[in-house]
């Protein structure tokens, strides 16, 4: 393929990857509207031998009407977790982790695997807060890629891993439902600032 093709393919499928991603976006803050301002769970703590099921992406399937595609990249690289049944693996975007759990930010009592419930109303920068990335293996969360070269391996270490599918940079959703693309680097930037639900 000629170049020129080649770079206007990829532009094409950044552009449906961020019009993808808006949709998501959009979807679960019309969920949170439903559910007192509550976002999705992230995964299904009920039943924790099968906590793959009844993510957050299937929770707010119903607000894109029904239409699991739109929850996919067009770039058809992801590597689903293994242990995930196939018709399970209908999306890599992943909802950014700290948004339910404290892995940077001090949140709530945590549930068996650590979540909690989360209110859109408690993040106080909603324009400068990662609601949903890419990632690497098709697991639930997005997470940052913190430098770690174990992440970089990719699969069993980091699952929700953040990955940059478009010439270097990946598509990111934010809480108030823009969209844009970034590098890790301005991804991760001032301590992962963007990531963080609760601003130091
Ligand atoms: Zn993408």
């Amino acid at each position: 393929m000629f170049p020129v093709f080649a770079s206007t393919r990829a532009k094409a499928r950044a552009v449906t990857c961020s019009s993808h991603m808006s949709q998501v976006a959009k979807a679960v803050i019309s969920y949170s509207y439903d559910w007192n301002r509550a976002l999705p769970f992230p995964c299904n703590e009920q039943d924790v031998n099968n906590w793959w099921t009844n993510t957050w992406r299937e929770r707010v399937l119903s607000y894109v009407g029904g239409d699991s595609s739109v929850m996919l990249c067009p770039i058809p690289t992801y590597k689903p977790e293994p242990w995930v049944p196939k018709d399970m693996q209908i999306s890599h975007y992943g909802m950014n982790f700290d948004l339910t759990h404290p892995a940077f930010s001090q949140l709530g009592t945590p549930g068996p695997y650590g979540f909690t419930f989360s209110y859109t109303d408690e993040i106080s920068d909603p324009g400068s807060t990662i609601m949903i990335s890419e990632n690497f293996d098709g697991d639930w969360s997005g997470e940052p890629y913190e430098g770690n070269p174990q992440h970089m391996a990719g699969c069993s270490y980091g699952p929700g891993t953040f990955w940059p599918y478009h010439n270097g940079r990946g598509t990111f959703a934010f809480c108030d439902g823009h969209v844009r693309a970034m590098t890790w680097k301005e991804a991760e930037a001032n301590n992962f600032y963007l990531w963080k639900k609760y601003k130091p």
